[in-house]
């Protein structure tokens, strides 16, 4: 079955976007067939993969106001080993026509993905730093979150209302959405504050904490401006080992 994820926090700056794009290439080098899709209007996924947002033919866009096909719009990203719906700024029209629509305005994604979906064993959803309809369209179409987060004072405070909102569409349009688990990002652990946090999250989540972390290292920040995740770019880097141990962590908990 494919498992469809969305990466989600609406805080930004917190590694949705980097995990996104690694754990991408990570699946997919290990064999797993990969469709990341790009949500957010900054486009940083699409730029991350090596795509020009400013050069689009199609993006995300077209697919949620239902002008193109997903196969239309899907592209390959072969150094990154994976296929790629791109959005840019464009998205934020989306957002505002789909706030427009009295019904069925939250399944737009699911409608589009429908398709295409079942050629990939994971589909990764790339959500904007907000709770907004695109988020919610995420989560309508998904089977789980992942919810990357930095073990700081204020990671905390935002996640209730992520909670929150993942427990309305539950109770609303997608009654199975589950929580994947939470990814600790740029994590340090000789940081005190870190472990105090981690102890929160695990007393707060228990097994839905993943064991991987991923530490803050130089070439994962660097890797998007040569268009390449840092599996690519810096193959023997912490950074690019961490999302390796992090695919293979998912594989073995979702049987992807
Ligand atoms: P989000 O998508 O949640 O807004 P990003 O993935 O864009 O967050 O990350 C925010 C910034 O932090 C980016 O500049 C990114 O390169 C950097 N960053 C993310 N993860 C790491 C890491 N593990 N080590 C170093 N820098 C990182
Ligand atoms: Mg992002």
């Amino acid at each position: 079955m494919t498992q469809i994820i969305a990466l989600t926090n609406q805080k930004g700056g917190v590694g949705k976007t980097t995990t996104a794009v690694n754990l991408a290439a990570s699946l997919a080098a290990l064999d797993r067939r990969v469709l990341l899709v790009d949500l957010d209007p900054q486009g940083h996924a699409t730029m991350g993969s090596g795509i020009d947002k400013h050069a689009l033919e199609g993006s995300v866009l077209d697919l949620l106001l239902g002008e193109k096909s997903a196969p239309e719009v899907m592209l390959d990203c072969p150094a990154a080993g994976y296929s790629l719906l791109p959005g840019n700024g464009d998205l934020t029209a989306a957002e505002v026509e789909l706030l427009d629509r009295a019904e069925g305005r939250e399944r737009s994604l699911t409608e589009a993905l429908g398709s295409v979906a079942g050629e990939y064993d994971v589909v990764l959803i790339d959500c904007p730093p907000s709770l907004n309809m695109l988020t919610v369209n995420a989560l309508t179409a998904a089977n789980g979150v992942l919810i990357p987060l930095q073990c700081e004072f204020y990671a905390l405070e935002g996640l209730s209302a992520l909670l929150d909102t993942v427990e309305q569409i539950k109770d609303s349009v997608n009654p199975n959405l589950a929580i994947y688990g939470i990814l600790r990002t740029m994590f340090d652990s000789r940081n005190s504050l870190t472990r105090d946090i981690s102890k929160q999250l695990r007393d707060y989540f228990g097994e839905a904490l993943l064991k991987t972390t991923i530490p803050r290292n130089v070439r994962v920040a660097e890797a998007p401006s040569h268009g390449l995740p840092v599996t690519k770019y810096a193959r023997f880097s912490r950074g690019s080992q961490a999302h390796r141990v992090l695919a293979k962590e998912l594989i073995r908990r979702l049987s992807l």
